[in-house]
């Protein structure tokens, strides 16, 4: 068995709390690793170490900093099948969407290496008499990301590689469910030549986390969880002087329109559904048919696909989904199917007696799907983040469209239709931040910005993209007059453009 460190100053460093946690495999159901939980002084060397290296990583020009992420890009394309082999065995997707993960990550990266042109700022040749007006962005100092166990490569990706070409030093505080893979990165970003101490990572819990929130060298946290946790953590965040961004959960819909394709509705459904078996912040987890004969269609093709999904270990190139991430995921989401037979919806597949030969004592649970689910039980009110689909059946448009603005989460959306109209005025009204047209999984390209709307987040600014180095720097504005200019003495009023 793996005891895993933390990453310090550019060295791995055991844990000297004493506390640990143990790291499974939702394949097997065995434990694999002891992962060390950072105690406050743990969290505090990695704040000097990040503290000490910064001066000198923001006075790099921009472009030395670009070919560094240059370097790392070419090294996560070495390492591309080691790391999506350890992705999938400690969380539990498929090896194939574990290289999505990264590549979603990658993408970012790609991105952050424009930093010499995302971080120009604007000029005003002759805003006044000799007068030159200028914004210049800057690095906060040390940052922070603390991030959820679903995407262990992407999300801690799309945190600091716009940060640290921002010219700020970092510590991460991944899930301690999966943090082999976010150690990794942070080794072969030092390979690329980023200095020891620009990247740390320190594994813990809510004391790590603490830690970082009332650290006084922390200028900025980004987190990525569940609700309950990114309110907490904004809350105390800005309570502490922080700027901060909280991303949470979600309950995305699909609207299936009369006129939709079926076929690709469909194959959507199943893909945005069950792929990750239900554990992405962008699965759809609500399907909303308008009209009885769409839902009756919809229901008549969506069963025997559900019942023909193709669950398997991790390695299994050919399976659709994998194991959930742990025991206590397993039972959460059993119980919400549980739940919703007791709330009278109909289960329509019931994926809960679902064994996986070979490894009995895996995290599997077969594909489930709800039909006539109402908008007051708590399996639509709730996140379920497993693989559960709930059709709930809407009479008209105008109801679909209620339905997913009265909901509390507003992450992503998706209608499914043929009518451009129809299409054109979902996306002005819909309450939602990430919107696809027969796009079931619409989380934006890396140079747009990500992030949901109602209590799916906290914070005024949207991760990677253009949000992403507004919310890594801070602007600085300076109108300058040169001595060979006027000579009009001293003036008691406000300065004006008159
Ligand atoms: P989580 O909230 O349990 O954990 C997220 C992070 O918070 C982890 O690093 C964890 O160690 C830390 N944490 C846990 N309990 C804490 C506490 N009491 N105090 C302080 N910190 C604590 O989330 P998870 O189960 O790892 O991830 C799944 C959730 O993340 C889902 O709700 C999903 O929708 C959400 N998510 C959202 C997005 C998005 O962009 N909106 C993206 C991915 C995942």
């Amino acid at each position: 068995m793996q005891e895993l460190t933390h990453f310090i100053g550019g060295k791995h460093v055991a844990g000297t709390s004493g506390r640990f946690t143990e790291g499974w495999q939702p394949m097997t159901g065995e434990q694999i690793s002891r992962v060390p939980l950072a105690s406050k002084a743990e969290v505090r060397a990695a704040v000097e170490n990040a503290r000490a290296a910064q001066p000198a990583w923001a006075a790099t020009n921009p472009q030395r900093r670009a070919r560094v992420l240059m370097k790392f890009l070419q090294l996560l394309e070495r390492d591309n099948d080691k790391l999506a082999e350890v992705l999938a065995r400690e969380h539990g997707k498929t090896i194939l969407d574990a290289k999505g993960d990264i590549q979603r990550g990658v993408e970012v990266v790609e991105f952050a290496c424009g930093i010499p042109h995302l971080m120009k700022g604007e000029f005003t040749d002759g805003a006044g008499p000799n007068i030159d007006v200028y914004s210049l962005r800057q690095p906060l100092g040390v940052v922070a990301g603390i991030t959820p166990f679903n995407f262990p490569a992407m999300i801690p990706m799309w945190k600091f590689a716009p940060a640290i070409a921002c010219g700020n030093a970092f510590v991460l505080k991944p899930s301690e469910r999966d943090p082999s893979v976010p150690l990794m990165l942070a080794e072969l970003f030092l390979e690329a030549g980023l200095p020891p101490g620009i990247l740390n990572v320190v594994n813990g819990d809510k004391e790590a986390v603490d830690a970082l929130l009332d650290d006084p060298d922390i200028q900025a946290i980004g987190f990525v969880g569940s609700t309950a946790i990114a309110e907490y953590v904004y809350a105390r965040g800005c309570a502490t002087g922080k700027r901060v961004q909280c991303f949470g959960g979600a309950k995305n819909h699909l609207v299936v329109m009369p006129d939709a394709d079926m076929d690709q509705t469909v194959d959507a459904l199943i893909g945005a559904g069950y792929g990750s078996a239900g554990e992405r912040c962008m699965a759809v987890s609500v399907a909303v048919p308008v009209g009885q004969k769409t839902a009756d269609e919809l229901m008549r093709r969506l069963i025997p696909r559900v019942e023909s999904l193709k669950i398997g270990p991790s390695t299994d190139s050919s399976a659709d989904y994998g194991p959930l991430v742990t025991a206590q995921a397993l039972e959460r989401v059993r119980g919400y199917v549980d739940l919703g037979v007791k709330e009278g919806a109909t289960l329509a597949v019931d994926g809960r007696g679902f064994k996986m030969q070979g490894y009995e004592k895996g995290y599997y649970l077969g594909g489930c799907l709800f039909d006539n689910v109402t908008p007051d039980m708590r399996i639509y009110k709730e996140e379920i983040f497993g693989p559960v689909l709930s059709v709930v059946r809407a009479n008209t448009y105008e109801d679909a469209l209620k339905l997913c603005n009265d909901h509390e989460y507003g992450n992503g959306v998706a209608i499914f239709t043929r009518d451009g109209d129809a299409a054109r005025d979902f996306a002005a009204r819909v309450q939602v931040g990430m919107i696809g047209v027969n796009v079931p999984i619409p989380v934006p390209i890396a140079y747009y910005t990500f992030g949901g709307w109602k209590r799916s987040a906290f914070g005024d600014l949207n991760q990677h993209g253009p949000d992403s180095i507004r919310f890594y720097t801070r602007t600085k504005t300076v109108t300058a007059r040169w001595p060979s200019g006027v000579k009009d003495g001293a003036s008691f009023v406000i300065p004006t453009m008159e």
